[in-house]
């Protein structure tokens, strides 16, 4: 029997491969959490519906990932 528990997925995307009108996204507490989000330009929230009030601690940390399991899921699909 298989344990899928110890399976890995890295479903890690560079920030550099976002498509066209996306960026990263995030505060203070996802950068230490390493969820980093996924915004698309023009919105008001991310893509998890995280709304971005704060500074974009994401971009100024020059974190190079999405960590947001939420937002991957709702970009790759
Ligand atoms: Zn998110």
């Amino acid at each position: 029997m298989i344990d899928q528990l110890t399976t890995t997925v890295d479903n890690k995307l560079n920030i550099s491969d976002l498509k066209p009108q996306h960026y990263a996204f995030g505060g203070r507490g996802d950068v230490w959490s390493d969820t980093a989000h996924i915004a698309q330009s023009g919105e008001y929230v991310t893509m998890c519906g995280r709304p971005m009030l704060s500074s974009n601690w994401v971009k100024m940390e020059g974190v190079d990932h999405i960590g947001c399991p939420t937002c991957l899921a709702k970009y790759n699909s």
